[in-house]
């Protein structure tokens, strides 16, 4: 065979296989990307649209309020799922803790999300921030009177305070932060002082709390900044305008630590289908188109620094945030959970 006849058949053959194995490829793996997520569509979908038509990658979104955990691992190695998202950050570490996540290294990733809201070892990233504020009565607390979580114990607010149960994740980070600021000892004493001011023992989700405030079964409140949003444009139950309308939100401990903070968030699945989309997802969602929108969609902050917040959130003004890194939360969580339980805040 002559020295063209040999290179004529091996032009053939990668043609062949140009043809062949690369479309194919695409079709299993390039060209999609599963989700399965705790966040609701109406949340999600805009951006997702944005990132198929940039990227040509599609999006397949499985939707569930509970339950994505036990199927991840009824499913092990067979799932379809390549990303989970979340809507509070005590699920990512629960998917971490059940070896249901894979290590990402991204440097995108690491440089649009702080690493105080970021797994060390990859396995979850945050994606929207919310604080945990004070929200009081505007008829019956006078400005000012409240500037700190530590004041919220003053025997003043006797019968004036509504929260839900300590045991939620989003309180149990809450005292977890008030632990790695003064210690267990101290903690529990603030939690105990809390639960003699209770207003009723803790019953319903945030939102309840701020209907009890309008309602004037207390005075103040404890919740996520975002609710205040959904309360005050709610369309679908109008009477929230009127529990938002009834309330002024303060940022605690402006002057010292800063407002506790939280996230919600997401992870690669440890057996992805589809893993350099999956990645190339969150990197999409981490940085500015996505930021803006997923954080303006529902009352939240961007986690990465320097996307502009959206108007409402801008008018509740600038806040300091607590330093603390959240995996410092998470090693805190069981020493807050024992002082939850013996101070009695359920
Ligand atoms: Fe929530």
């Amino acid at each position: 065979m002559s020295r063209l006849r040999k290179l004529q058949k091996t032009k053939i053959f990668l043609f062949v296989l140009s043809v062949f194995a690369v479309p194919a490829m695409d079709a299993v793996a390039a060209n999609e990307v599963n989700i399965y997520s705790y966040r609701q569509e109406f949340l999600i979908r805009p951006f997702l649209d944005q990132f198929t038509k940039d990227t040509g990658i599609a999006v397949n979104v499985v939707y569930a309020k509970k339950g994505i955990l036990q199927r991840l691992k009824q499913e092990g190695a067979n799932t379809p799922a390549d990303v989970v998202l979340t809507a509070g950050f005590s699920r990512l570490k629960a998917l971490k803790d059940a070896g249901l996540l894979q290590p990402v290294d991204s440097a995108a990733l690491k440089a649009n999300v702080p690493a105080k809201y970021r797994d060390p070892a990859g396995e979850w990233v945050g994606l929207t921030l919310r604080s945990r504020i004070i929200a009081y009565s505007k008829a019956r607390v006078a400005d000012g009177a409240i500037q700190r979580y530590e004041d919220l114990v003053d025997p003043k607010w006797k019968g004036k305070i509504c929260v839900r149960t300590g045991s939620h994740y989003y309180n149990r980070a809450l005292v977890a932060s008030m632990v790695a600021a003064h210690g267990e000892a101290k903690t529990e004493a603030w939690v105990k002082g809390l639960v003699a001011n209770f207003a009723r023992k803790p019953q319903g989700n945030d939102r309840a709390q701020a209907k009890a405030v309008f309602e004037g079964v207390c005075d103040i409140a404890v919740m996520n900044t975002y609710y205040f949003g959904k309360m005050k444009f709610n369309k679908k139950n109008p009477e929230q305008r009127d529990w938002a309308a009834s309330l002024q939100i303060l940022f605690p401990n402006q002057g010292d630590r800063g407002a506790h903070v939280n996230v919600s968030g997401a992870g690669v699945v440890k057996h992805a289908k589809n893993r350099d989309n999956a990645v190339r997802l969150l990197e999409f969602l981490s940085d500015g188109f996505a930021q803006k929108m997923y954080a303006a969609q529902n009352y939240e902050y961007p986690v990465k620094p320097g996307v502009g917040w959206s108007d409402e959130v801008k008018s509740w003004g600038d806040y300091k945030a607590d330093g603390l890194a959240l995996v410092e939360l998470f090693r805190l969580g069981p020493a807050a959970q024992r002082i939850i339980d013996r101070a009695g805040w359920q």
